[in-house]
């Protein structure tokens, strides 16, 4: 299973599924991309190897220069299309890595809303109180970190938002995830290998964080809310 988010300056959609191949060797039952085409939000998904989800955009494209996207190891939900992220609620799509212990709460606060879902994952709730947030009138980087705050469990999320063209959060508990510097251009992905193609300038998220992705760089804040400094690696890579 893995992430990668990227906003470039080429369309995206081919880009997004090169890095998740180089993210397959983790295993997974599911894949899924989600674009922003001049900040319109959509996404496509397919259940099995990554060439189904290449099909499905030959016939289906995504257009777009920013975008997320995702390899499901399923363990809230059978590997369907369904449930395969991204996952969107509104103006929001979530990928997820892990698990949300305290999602069956999240759904009961949400249900009580009237709020209606649409798949069996333990992550849709986390597209849901996200959206949720927005529609309280909170900005995408409050709605998203509101919603960080409440969820319990082992985590690596990437949130893209409809009009938000230069916005990528990402947030890392328990699983790992990786920012990577381009000129102009910036990702996201589980490890560096998946990023290896695009640069060889890193920035691993450490427990607890939270990061502010636009095409101009990354800010980073601690588990505690505090702005954190954290070193831009030179990696080298074998292949
Ligand atoms: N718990 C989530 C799900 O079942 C994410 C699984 C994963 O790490 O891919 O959809």
């Amino acid at each position: 299973c893995g992430i990668v988010g990227v906003l470039g300056s080429n369309e995206v959609a081919p880009i997004l599924v090169e890095a998740l191949k180089r993210l397959e060797y983790r295993g997974y039952d599911s894949a899924g991309i989600a674009t922003l085409n001049d900040g319109v939000l959509d996404r496509r998904r397919a259940v099995g190897k990554l060439v189904n989800l290449s099909d499905l955009l030959v016939h289906d494209p995504l257009a777009g220069k920013s975008g997320i996207g995702h390899t499901r190891w399923a363990t809230h939900g059978a590997p369907s299309v369904k449930n395969a992220h991204p996952h969107r609620a509104g103006n929001v799509a979530v990928v997820h890595n892990g698990i949300i212990e305290n999602y069956r709460e999240l759904r009961a606060e949400l249900a009580a809303e009237g709020i209606q879902f649409s798949t069996d994952t333990d992550t849709e709730t986390v597209a849901l109180l996200t959206e949720l947030y927005l529609s309280q009138g909170n900005d995408p980087i409050a709605a998203a970190y509101k919603t960080l705050a409440r969820l319990e469990g082992a985590f690596a999320l990437a949130f893209l938002f409809d009009g938000n063209d230069d916005l990528i959060i990402a947030a890392r508990k328990g699983s790992p995830l990786a920012i990577g510097h381009g000129d102009g251009e910036m990702y996201v992905g589980s490890d560096a290998i998946a990023l290896a193609p695009l640069t060889d300038r890193i920035t691993y998220l450490e427990e607890g964080d939270r990061a502010v992705v636009t095409r101009q760089g990354v800010t980073i804040h601690d588990g505690n809310g505090k702005l954190a400094n954290r070193a831009v690696k030179k990696i080298k890579l074998t292949s």
